[in-house]
């Protein structure tokens, strides 16, 4: 090895996804290539960009293109492109290290899915470059920044855990990527192969996409470049002459989710500011919104010359699903990112954007429901995340939420909507239980009333249900209430005030024993419990609470005091009432008290205190019934 090459190891992480990619990856190896391609066009638009305010970076050379060589005498495929570069620095760090948020995440999820899922799990993660790996005994870079023509780098690997770099002259500025291919995979240098592989997953890149290929022009064999790429920037054209598939292929070539997406939108702004957009609502989640870092908003072109790939000016974070492009010729070409992103255009775009992505959404729900749940189950959170973060769209937001409830099958849903059209007359709120499932709010006391009415009550499950609500308070002029809140609607206010009266000493030597609790009433919302725990109106659930606790944010002392609510007629609070009027210091009385209020703790769905002193009361009680 000659002294100035030097060897390097790559780094954990990146070791483990390497030995995934060479050892556990058979399908779909193509993916190589569209990962490359994308690299090289990336490269080309970064150094685009860096010449709007620095022509001499160019050296005269504009003539973007990615190139593809097939050598079969060497069995290697180069993909060459003069794009930015990469030196010694940046080359350590971009092709030795993996910098992706998530990786620890991604690698499980690889190990554990089956083999055929994996490349599609890689190519929505984006470990793109070392993907030629599935099909290369050996890879060389040999790449050279802009304007700095002493300083060419080659970087070598076997993909195994190391790679060697050393210095090198290449006289244009750029990159190229040369594969060995293994023994089996030659047809990777086979002209119709590279063509249609091109076509299927390159072919929207903005940039040719060439290759060399022999020509017979007068019976003379010539070799001529071609471009293989169609290079359609359809966000430009007329909506009539855009074909669903091209829509399709574009979309899984900006978001690398392999799913079609759920919804199109294509339209061009008119009026002070002109502007295109192409946006797309995904399907199915894509995989970088499960793990690591998610990026926000469109990619921005001027002019087709891309800017940025996210804009986070162009769309608010709730909105992180939408992928696409936007394009507008007003704003200026030549300033830096920070200044363009000052841009107040941006913000009159980004307002009609937000606009019609809840437009489609709207159409979606009424029109094709079926695919509005299926996006719901997926991209639900983000909405409800709206409800809280965009005031100006609240109520269309709102509009979009469904939920299960008390009335619905399990897992479907009801619009806020249909929640109220459905209201017989005398109800005049909307009803909402939060709580861990479905399973254990249906269940829970709080729901008697309602269900001896026959009114319906939203199930409020997911845990960011409770953060909607404090700016969800009301919909379409009617107040969204807690069924475990103290506020709900009794028919019998004046029965109940005076059966307060007639229990209120007794009341009064129970809230005595109890802890907790800083008030005793006389239930409306029992049918067939004994107690329930209910909370003020303006305090957190109890639901709420323990979200709290779970993320180590409230400690117990911390707990606000709750209201026992009994139900006057069961027989238990009954047979209580009784010891109590014939001796009020009979010590049954603070046992049954810490009963009932222990019972309506499980009910609630919370821990009692002292499992075993509740567990010791009821068995004294056993013994007591049984007479022994
Ligand atoms: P990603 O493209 O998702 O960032 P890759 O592993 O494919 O991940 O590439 C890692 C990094 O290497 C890129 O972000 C880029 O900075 C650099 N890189 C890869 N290919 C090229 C190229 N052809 N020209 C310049 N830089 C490149």
């Amino acid at each position: 090895m000659s002294p100035s090459v030097e060897k390097k190891e790559f780094k954990s992480e990146l070791k483990q996804i390497l030995s995934l990619i060479t050892h556990s990856l058979y399908s779909h190896k193509e993916v190589f290539l569209r990962e490359l391609i994308s690299n090289a066009s990336d490269a080309i638009d970064k150094i685009r960009f860096n010449s709007l305010n620095n022509e001499a970076l160019l050296e005269n050379n504009k003539d973007w293109k990615i190139k593809i060589i097939a050598d079969p005498k060497n069995k290697t495929l180069t993909i060459s492109d003069n794009g930015i570069g990469m030196s010694k620095e940046t080359i350590v760090e971009n092709l030795g290290t993996i910098a992706k948020s998530g990786t620890k995440e991604f690698l499980e999820k690889l190990k554990d899915a089956d083999a055929a899922a994996r490349p599609e799990l890689i190519g929505q993660f984006g470990v793109g470059f070392y993907s030629s790996f599935m099909v290369a005994d050996t890879v060389s870079v040999v790449s050279r920044t802009a304007g700095d023509p002493s300083q060419g780098v080659k970087w070598v690997s076997d993909g195994q855990g190391e790679y060697t770099i050393e210095p090198v002259e290449k006289a244009d500025r750029g990159t190229d990527v040369t594969l060995h291919l293994k023994d089996d995979e030659s047809e990777f240098l086979e002209e119709w192969k590279i063509r249609s592989l091109v076509k299927q997953f390159s072919d929207f890149i903005e940039h040719p996409v060439v290759m060399d290929v022999e020509k017979e022009i007068d019976k003379k064999k010539t070799v001529e470049e071609e471009t293989l790429n169609s290079r359609k920037a359809l966000w430009l054209r007329s909506k009539s002459d855009v074909t669903k598939e091209e829509y399709e292929q574009f979309y899984k070539q900006i978001s690398n989710d392999f799913n079609p997406p759920a919804r199109t939108i294509h339209y061009t702004g008119e009026g002070k500011i002109e502007f295109k957009v192409l946006a797309f609502i995904p399907s199915k989640k894509p995989f970088d919104m499960m793990f690591g870092e998610i990026k926000v908003g469109p990619k921005l072109y001027i002019r087709r010359v891309l800017i940025m790939d996210h804009c986070e000016q162009l769309l608010p974070s709730y909105m992180r699903f939408v992928k696409g492009v936007v394009d507008c010729s007003d704003l200026p070409l030549n300033v830096s990112r920070e200044i363009l992103q000052q841009n107040p255009m941006l913000e009159k775009i980004k307002n009609n954007l937000v606009k019609s992505v809840l437009k489609n959404l709207e159409e979606m729900e009424k029109s094709e429901y079926e695919q509005y749940v299926s996006f719901y189950k997926e991209f639900g959170s983000f909405l409800k995340e709206g409800v809280y973060s965009d005031w100006t769209n609240k109520e269309q937001l709102s509009d979009l939420l469904l939920f299960e409830s008390l009335k619905t099958e399990e897992k479907k849903f009801i619009s806020l909507a249909q929640y109220v059209e459905q209201m017989p007359p005398d109800q005049k709120e909307i009803y909402f239980i939060t709580g861990e499932d479905r399973e254990t709010v249906v269940h829970t006391p709080y729901l008697e009333l309602f269900k001896s009415k026959g009114w319906d009550v939203l199930l409020m499950t997911d845990p960011v249900d409770e953060f909607i609500l404090p700016s969800l308070t009301e919909y379409k002029g009617k107040k969204l209430v807690a069924a475990d809140k103290s506020e709900i609607p009794s028919d019998k206010e004046k029965e109940q005030q005076e059966s307060q009266k007639q229990f209120a000493p007794l009341f009064d030597a129970m809230k005595a024993k109890l802890e907790g609790v800083k008030e005793i009433r006389v239930s409306s919302r029992l049918k067939e419990s004994a107690s329930c725990l209910v909370s003020d109106k303006d305090t957190m659930s109890a639901h709420m609470e323990r979200m709290m606790q779970k993320m180590g944010q409230m400690d117990e002392s911390k707990k606000s005091d709750r209201i026992l609510e009994l139900n006057v007629d069961h027989p238990v609070v009954q047979s209580l009432k009784k010891i109590f009027d014939s001796n009020a210091a009979d010590t049954r009385i603070d046992a049954y008290s810490k009963l009932l209020y222990d019972q309506a703790v499980v009910a609630e769905g919370s821990k009692v205190k002292d499992p075993a002193a509740f567990a010791k009361l009821i068995n004294d009680l056993l013994v007591q019934s049984a007479g022994l």
